[in-house]
């Protein structure tokens, strides 16, 4: 009974990624060794960044050196279709550049996007 044990940093990775893993590994012992994969198990175990070190800083420091901060996200939905998304900071960021540059900037100005549906600005913010 082959058992394979992936550990990874617990960072938002989906069940789709991870069936992915369990397949991927589960193949490449029936590939590798012959084996059944009906037998085959893997296990992954997600760790917390604050549990991970290398050379001598956790992960969580470590991520925060290399990207700062984690990106916020800010609910948008369609008037017209109720499409709903959570969009990146930095597209807020840069439509609101945009609104400054044009002058259409107050304070707490949150842009009107494009649906993706209706293609036309009907995307608006949506506040918690
Ligand atoms: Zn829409």
């Amino acid at each position: 009974m082959p058992y394979i044990n992936i550990k990874i940093t617990d960072e938002n990775v989906t069940k789709e990624q991870k069936l992915k893993l369990i397949q991927g590994a589960t193949q490449l012992l029936v590939d590798v060794l012959d084996k059944n994969p009906a037998t085959i198990v893997v296990v992954i175990d997600e760790v917390s960044t604050d549990n991970w070190g290398i050379g001598g800083e956790c992960v969580t420091a470590l991520r925060k050196q290399k990207f700062g901060p984690p990106m916020e996200g800010y609910s948008y939905r369609c008037s017209r279709c109720n499409f709903e998304v959570v969009m990146n900071e930095a597209i807020i960021d840069f439509e609101i550049g945009i609104a400054e540059f044009e002058g259409r900037y107050f304070e707490k100005f949150m842009p009107v996007l494009a649906c993706p549906g209706f293609n036309q600005e009907t995307l608006e913010y949506v506040p918690d």
